[in-house]
């Protein structure tokens, strides 16, 4: 069981903190994983938000947990472990010394979770002032949260200042996906059943496409992602950490250094594109407006109402591999918003049977596909093909073998990306946390990307409520592929 810890939450009153953090740490507490003597110290930013924070965190918990998860018993007893807290992070004023009496209020050897629910551009001086004010001690870490700069040597500015105050050890970079459920479970799944381990390489599997799609625009983000767009936003990250564990060697054990070390040579491996291989391997597309489930939804130009904008709301990248496992095999990553559906899968679609003894009569044999979904449902489905059993005659048709992993949760418990990687930061388990050099390497390959196209074309259009540009669906077929999107075949 975890030892109490005290988690401090910079931005306490953000998004981010209102809608994940606090409905992480509460179905934490109704699981019984909350350790008693565990303080939540969300920081604001007035007097008056801190004396009203009680009250907004009870609002944003009924707002944002799921149907049956709120009860007020629970709300009462989690909101002992509240302490909300004034603090300005760009000022270092008499308030961190309140917050480190505070914090030195329990013993020195309690877990200190700086958890930086902050814009990027103040996680320094926010770090600089926890290192002068004396409040990191040996058992403190701090959470960074995505994006990590803007291009390779932002984000060495941010990861450098943030190193002259906190050991790498103490350095928990947080990619929500990885505390997926599912995603753990690609792990296990490829390294405990031969089944799977056997099959996984180039000989077997022909290609592999990972997409995040989102039917959201651009919400209340628009100055944030005009700058940013869809490579940086989610390829550089999300994408990129699923492609590490999709095609990683095994570690050969199930310590952060090992997985990191596997998801490292995975990044490096990726082939360059630079110049025209990036005209050649990628689709940039922008959303204009469009019918999303039966509601004409504005383009992307109207959402931002800022003058035109070349931004990328989708990206399809055809990345390959170089190494002996994977030479030949391209994997696709596709990400949006304003596409048909909500949803994040990793589909691997194997080779055909090497020779066919079934001829054209018995129905088309459909290669192999493991389907692994992360979202909006966690489910792992594999399609293989099987003779009906309903006719004497010889036909063949696809099945699936399908695991709802929602429906094989024990009651009350909850799958949380947000709750398992803040307890894996309290117990300083930082397996599922991302290395600094993993995003040296990451942004190595985003760079040429990017400066490519800040010379060169714009974004194709696609219809908001699509799967994207046509020119994404030309790419697969460049290659004889094509896109399989859940409940369209
Ligand atoms: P947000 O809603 O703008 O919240 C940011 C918080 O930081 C606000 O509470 C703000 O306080 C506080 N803040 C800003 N400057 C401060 C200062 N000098 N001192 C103290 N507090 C300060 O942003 P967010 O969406 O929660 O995002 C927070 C971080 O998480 C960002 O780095 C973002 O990129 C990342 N992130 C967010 C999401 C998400 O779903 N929201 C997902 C992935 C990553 P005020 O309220 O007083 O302005």
């Amino acid at each position: 069981m975890l030892n109490p810890f005290d988690i401090i939450i910079f931005g306490g009153g953000g998004d981010l903190a209102l809608r994940k953090l606090l409905p992480a740490m509460y179905r934490a507490y109704q699981e019984g994983n909350l350790p008693q003597g565990t303080r939540i110290l969300p920081s604001v930013r007035s007097a008056e938000q801190r004396d009203e924070y009680i009250e907004t965190a009870h609002t944003a918990l009924k707002e944002h947990l799921g149907q049956g998860e709120y009860n007020n018993k629970d709300w009462q007893a989690f909101a002992n472990y509240l302490v909300p807290v004034l603090i300005n992070v760009t000022e270092a004023d008499e308030h961190w010394d309140e917050l480190k009496t505070i914090l030195s209020e329990h013993d020195e050897d309690k877990s200190r979770v700086f958890y930086l629910s902050l814009p990027p551009a103040v996680y320094g001086t926010c770090c600089e002032i926890l290192s002068t004010k004396g409040l990191i001690t040996d058992t403190s870490r701090v959470v960074v949260e995505k994006p990590i700069g803007y291009c390779g040597e932002s984000a060495e500015q941010i990861n450098g200042k943030i190193a002259q105050y906190f050991n790498e050890e103490q350095v928990f970079r947080i990619d929500h996906y990885l505390g997926k459920e599912t995603v753990q479970n690609l792990m296990a799944l490829r390294f405990s059943n031969s089944v799977f381990e056997n099959l996984w390489d180039a000989k077997t599997i022909d290609n592999i496409q990972i997409s995040i799609s989102e039917t959201v625009g651009l919400e209340t983000r628009a100055g944030f992602y005009d700058k940013a767009g869809a490579l940086r936003d989610m390829i550089q990250n999300h994408l990129l950490q699923l492609l590490c564990l999709v095609a990683m060697e095994s570690p050969h054990k199930l310590n952060a250094n090992s997985i990191r070390t596997e998801k490292l040579k995975v990044l490096e491996a990726l082939r360059p594109l630079v110049a025209e291989q990036v005209d050649d391997n990628i689709v940039r597309g922008q959303y204009v407006p469009g019918d999303l489930g039966g509601k004409i939804v504005p383009g992307y130009l109207e959402e931002l109402a800022d003058g035109p904008s070349n931004t990328e709301t989708f990206v399809v990248i055809r990345a390959h591999i170089d190494n002996w496992r994977w030479a030949g095999v391209p994997f696709y990553l596709r990400t949006g918003k304003r596409m048909k559906k909500r949803c994040a899968e990793i589909v691997v679609e194997y080779k055909p049977v090497s020779h066919n003894v079934y001829d054209d009569s018995v129905g088309p044999i459909q290669p192999n596909r493991l389907v692994i979904r992360l979202q909006p449902e966690e489910s792992i489905q594999l399609t293989l093909m099987s003779k009906r059993l309903d006719n004497l005659e010889m036909q063949l048709e696809p099945v699936t073998l399908n695991i709802e992993l929602s429906e094989s949760y024990s009651s009350g418990f909850h799958s949380d990306a947000y709750k398992r990687l803040m307890l894996d930061a309290a117990a300083n388990n930082p397996a599922l946390f991302i290395h600094r050099d993993e995003v040296r390497q990451a942004w190595q390959w985003i760079d040429p990307i990017i400066e490519r196209w800040q010379e060169k074309g714009a974004p194709a259009l696609y219809r908001a409520g699509t799967w994207g540009p046509v020119d994404a669906d030309e790419l697969l077929a460049e290659t004889n592929h094509r896109w399989f999107n859940t409940g369209e075949g």
